[in-house]
């Protein structure tokens, strides 16, 4: 996070209980704009009872989908003809009453006269407003209104399902600052990398190798790199016993060919970094249980979501950098 950020958010309140000046912000590092964050989701709750929770979550899941989101405070918006209305002329900063007319939701939160997309507060309240609206006062029903307002907001299918899952990590840590990785298995463990993303493999059809393998004895105890919940448990027929673990930058973690799980591991189950997961061993190519058809080794896979693909990335680089970043906390 680039040092120096200043926010100035707000100068006169429009809000009713927040005292004035309590969002005026000066971002100076990455934990201050957690914490300015914080203000604005716990802010947009105070006005309209949807959960700093889900706005957290909500604002994170459009963060992962555009890199440059990561600098901005607020990196989820109304798209233009949902924050403006439809037929309206201007697609920038207008008046209420304008907005009103032409049926768009976008918001003046920070008083200033104008609702302007390109506020993070105005942004970030109208997003709240809009979610109120939709989800109205919850209930069963709720759950299928918010599907579709993440899907128009975010313009995402997917988004129903793991929106959701980020607001049970928010709310499980209670925090925003939930980025902090480490090495897939404990320090002090014995173990060759095979940085062999993109090779060939023939088994199970042509295809390439969409991971790594970390030779480890088997048994060897295999962690979770960062926070996430887990989204998939089970065998499959190439992977064996694997988890698949999805964390706040919608990037899917693959554990495969695992001995057995954690006790406790589940398809829901939030985990922190570090926690063990699973333990090494050489399951998989073939039918549930088969196993010793290769020496025991951790597959260990990455892939990004983009909002319309998942693609693999090669995850040397990122296992070699959290290595570092585990030691440099360690000697803190
Ligand atoms: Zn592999």
């Amino acid at each position: 996070m680039a040092a120096g950020i200043v926010v100035a958010l707000l100068g006169s309140a429009s809000f009713g209980a927040q005292p004035a000046g309590a969002l005026d912000v000066r971002a100076q590092d990455a934990g201050d704009v957690y914490e300015a964050r914080m203000e604005l989701y716990v802010a947009a709750e105070a006005m309209t009872h949807v959960p700093w929770t889900l706005l957290a979550a909500v604002d994170q899941y459009a963060r992962s989908l555009r890199r440059e989101g990561e600098k901005e405070l607020v990196a989820v918006r109304l798209p233009p003809p949902l924050f403006s209305g439809v037929g309206n002329p201007s697609f920038g900063s207008a008046d209420e009453a304008t907005i009103d007319f032409f049926g768009g939701k976008g918001r003046d939160a920070n008083g200033d006269g104008f609702a302007d997309p390109d506020d993070p507060m105005d942004r970030l309240f109208s997003v709240a407003t809009f979610l109120r609206e939709r989800m109205g006062e919850g209930g069963p029903e709720g759950e299928d209104a918010l599907c579709s307002a993440l899907e128009e907001i975010l313009g995402d299918g997917r988004a129903c399902d793991v929106v959701p899952n980020f607001a049970r990590i928010y709310a499980t840590f209670g925090r925003l600052d939930l980025h902090r990785h480490v090495f897939v298995l404990p320090p002090g463990s014995r173990y060759t990398l095979q940085a062999n993303f993109g090779a060939p493999r023939h088994f199970g059809g042509r295809r390439i190798h969409e991971g790594v393998d970390i030779f480890a004895p088997y048994g060897t105890s295999v962690r979770a790199a960062t926070y996430g919940y887990v989204e998939v448990v089970g065998w499959n027929r190439l992977g064996g016993w694997r988890v698949g673990i999805r964390d706040l930058q919608n990037f899917y973690h693959y554990y495969a060919h695992l001995s057995g799980f954690a006790k406790g591991i589940e398809v829901g189950k939030i985990v922190a970094p570090g926690d063990v997961i699973g333990y090494v061993g050489s399951s998989g190519y073939g039918p549930p249980g088969t196993q010793g058809k290769f020496p025991p080794h951790l597959h260990y896979g990455l892939y990004r979501w983009n909002g319309r693909v998942e693609y693999a990335v090669d995850p040397a680089p990122h296992l070699r950098m959290w290595l570092r970043e585990e030691k440099k906390g360690k000697t803190r």
